[in-house]
């Protein structure tokens, strides 16, 4: 049957009323750029590194802002062994795993993955996204409680929300309150304390040592996000749990390969091997997304394989993270968290936070800053983040980059 044109009338109020839907999201985007929140996209005509090249901006820039801990993202051995990928394995599956798109590849990074974390097997998914949307269904249902931190990443509170476990958020780091949930959620079948490893925003590194004395005490199971612990953190860099002595008393990591392992793409899930199998057959990102690309999977490999091989690369960046927080700190400026390479530092206004990002830019140095929502009101900062590949004389001039801007805007003197 042919669908009958809709009359000239209707038409032109149906036209109406979707221009009235539009202009709602157009008043959203004003009132986003009033409030200074409004996030721009630099755009970057170099690979990624510690020197960069920035679409409107003259010279090699400095950057400060990746996730490329260890300057393993632009690695020539990294490098090569995606080209490798692509040249053997093709561009893609156009499939998802369980159809048919498993390749060698893939099963050789989740073996070496396991290996590195030490955990029993491995499942790789599209991001670590992914991975935190695809965890907690399968493995809480409604008579399980979830405990999470207050300040988790977003991903761990979407993949909570799909889950049908009673929630329990607790205090952020705070024991105290964790063991007041834990007593609260006494009577449920299974209970999950979820926590990222390091939180993203503020560089602060979990208690994962009272965390696992409390889960322990009260039979609970623990579950760690790495991203921005994997690959570095820990005397051999396998992440928080290594660092504070805890891998046998963690339960799960997910991780991304998106940040220190080569910064492509692809997160994953490691732990017991019973868990893993259930995730393969039941969860959701898992089962209805294509699998990862060749030449992502052959980055990621190589990486992974540069760590297992030596922890020179791990312990490359501490000295570069104190010569920086150090300096600062001497200038007079409030950075947060301790030890970690994510060096937040504080400003307080929006505002504030994205004019000093601009005039760090006009000095060549490439920062961000982060507003509301996604840090707290009142708390915006210029995060700068710390790699291997940067050298001491990179960090002096983002120093001085700093000290400079932060007497124009008075938040030194
Ligand atoms: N978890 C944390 C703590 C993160 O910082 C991120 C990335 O920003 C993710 C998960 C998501 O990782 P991916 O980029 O692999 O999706």
């Amino acid at each position: 049957q042919v669908a009958q044109p809709r009359a000239a009338g209707a038409s032109r109020a149906y036209a109406a009323a979707a221009q009235a839907a539009l202009s709602v999201l157009e008043s959203e985007l004003d009132a986003i750029r009033t409030a200074g929140t409004w996030k721009g996209e630099r755009v970057i005509t170099s690979r990624q590194g510690p020197r960069i090249s920035v679409d409107g901006s003259r010279g090699d820039i400095l950057n400060f802002c990746a996730n490329n801990y260890l300057g393993l993202s632009s690695h020539p051995e990294v490098v090569k062994a995606g080209i490798e990928a692509l040249q053997k394995y093709g561009a893609g599956l156009s499939s998802v795993r369980f159809i048919c798109g498993t390749q060698s590849i893939h099963k050789n990074l989740e073996e070496k993955l396991a290996q590195f974390h030490e955990r029993e097997d491995c499942i790789l998914y599209a991001s670590c996204f992914d991975a935190n949307a695809g965890l907690f269904e399968v493995l809480l249902g409604p008579d399980d409680a979830v405990l999470s931190d207050e300040l988790n990443h977003a991903s761990i509170i979407d993949g909570i929300r799909l889950c049908r476990a009673k929630r329990f958020r607790y205090k952020h780091m705070d024991l105290n309150d964790l063991e007041e949930k834990l007593k609260e959620s006494q009577s449920s079948r299974l209970r999950l304390v979820v926590t990222d490893g390091v939180f993203s925003m503020d560089g602060d590194v979990a208690p994962l040592q009272g965390i696992c004395d409390l889960a322990e005490q009260y039979g609970a199971l623990v579950f760690i996000d790495e991203c921005h612990a994997t690959g570095f953190l820990g005397p051999r860099g396998r992440g928080t749990d290594e660092l504070l002595g805890v891998m046998d008393r963690v339960h799960i990591v997910n991780s991304t390969l998106g940040k220190a392992l080569g910064g492509a793409a692809g997160g994953y899930t490691v732990g017991p091997k019973a868990l893993i199998e259930l995730l393969r057959q039941r969860s959701r990102p898992y089962l209805f997304s294509n699998s990862l690309p060749p030449p992502v999977v052959g980055c990621a490999t190589r990486a992974v394989e540069l760590l297992l091989a030596s922890n020179e690369i791990a312990q490359s960046m501490a000295a570069k993270t104190m010569r920086f927080r150090n300096n600062m700190t001497q200038a007079g400026f409030t950075i947060s968290g301790t030890a970690h390479p994510i060096c937040p530092v504080m400003l307080g206004d929006a505002r504030l936070a994205s004019l000093m990002a601009d005039d760090m830019l006009k000095l060549g140095v490439y920062v961000i800053g982060f507003s509301y929502p996604v840090v707290p009101k009142g708390k915006a900062r210029i995060r700068v983040q710390i790699s291997a590949a940067h050298t001491d004389e990179d960090i002096d001039r983002a120093v001085d980059a700093f000290i400079q801007t932060g007497r124009k805007h008075g938040v030194i003197s």
